[in-house]
């Protein structure tokens, strides 16, 4: 089965302590969608300008990405530049240029309606619906979001929450969502918000799953050196619904193996600039750290 994913396609140029690269394939969609086509056929819905280069509507190609709800319109493509400190977990946003994403309607054509996997990848929580509302009878639907929307858009985020099957944020807006300093408290207020399963990322330290059998501590796989994490977080959500969609069985049996596998492809993600390391990944090497991880966990 394929995947819906629904989300930013930016241009990112990123700052890190050791180095810089401007406009690189970024944006939440643009992530999500190649770490997802590695389990199974994805469709990307999303908006770029004129501007935006050829080559990474290759990359879309060569990952097999379905491009019918890809919006070229003329105008800018959406633009975001940050700036790493020398730990990788402090990034701050240099600027975020809107061009067409500020007009933006995700309009889906009549196959991707019917959709029975939906990731609503960061994008404004009014756009994530409009997404949802088109869609006939999901079997699941997933959503991530960034701490801007909290800020300025929550009303917006609550209503769409309340019609999620998992809910994905990080700790921090988790935090900011509950006022909970406790991650297990925090789960536990979200949960009364709507959704069956929440996932909060704690970026380097993996991530906690709570759902109807309870909680999963998954781990991140151990990194030495870090090039760039951005778009890591959109990797794993996109690995996860990738791996649900093809998995046999109920989404229940799976999840936590679906995050196992987001978290892997997460872990390539960071080990270069942009999409550059995640595109050149084979399904061997996803399966090597797979079992890693594996033996790193069992006891
Ligand atoms: P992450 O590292 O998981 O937080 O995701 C980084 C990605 O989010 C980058 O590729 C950006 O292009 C994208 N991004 C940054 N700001 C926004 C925004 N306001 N709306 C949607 N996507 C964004």
């Amino acid at each position: 089965m394929s995947v819906l994913i629904v989300g930013s396609t930016a241009l990112d140029s990123i700052k890190t302590p050791k180095t810089e690269n401007p406009r690189l394939l970024g944006g939440s969609a643009s992530h999500a969608a190649i770490a997802a086509s590695f389990f199974s056929p994805v469709k990307l819905v999303g908006v770029v300008g004129d501007d935006f280069p050829k080559r990474y509507i290759q990359l879309y190609k060569r990952h097999r990405i379905d491009r019918e709800g890809l919006q070229i319109l003329p105008g800018k493509t959406f633009h975001w530049s940050g700036e790493y400190e020398v730990n990788m977990n402090n990034r701050r946003t240099l600027l975020t240029e809107l061009g067409v994403f500020e007009t933006f309607v995700p309009t889906l054509p009549n196959l991707h309606q019917k959709s029975q996997f939906v990731l609503l990848a960061n994008i404004a929580p009014s756009l994530q619906q409009h997404v949802l509302n088109q869609m006939q009878r999901p079997k699941f639907v997933a959503a991530d979001t960034m701490d801007l929307w909290l800020n300025i858009a929550l009303p917006d985020l609550l209503k769409l929450i309340k019609r999620l099957d998992a809910f994905i944020l990080n700790d921090s807006e988790a935090h900011q969502l509950t006022r909970e300093d406790n991650v297990f408290a925090a789960l536990k207020k979200i949960h009364k918000l709507g959704p069956k399963y929440v996932i909060i990322k704690k970026g380097s330290h993996g991530s906690i799953l709570s759902g109807p059998r309870g909680f999963f501590i998954c781990p991140a796989y151990p990194l030495h050196t870090i090039v760039d994490p951005t778009g890591a977080g959109d990797s794993f959500v996109g690995g996860l619904m990738g791996y649900l969609a093809t998995a046999q069985g109920s989404i229940d049996e799976n999840i936590r193996r679906a995050m196992i596998y987001g978290s892997v492809v997460a872990s390539f993600c960071c080990e270069g600039f942009g999409v550059m390391r995640t595109t050149r990944i084979t399904k061997a090497q996803i399966e090597q750290r797979v079992k890693e991880l594996s033996r790193l966990t069992r006891f």
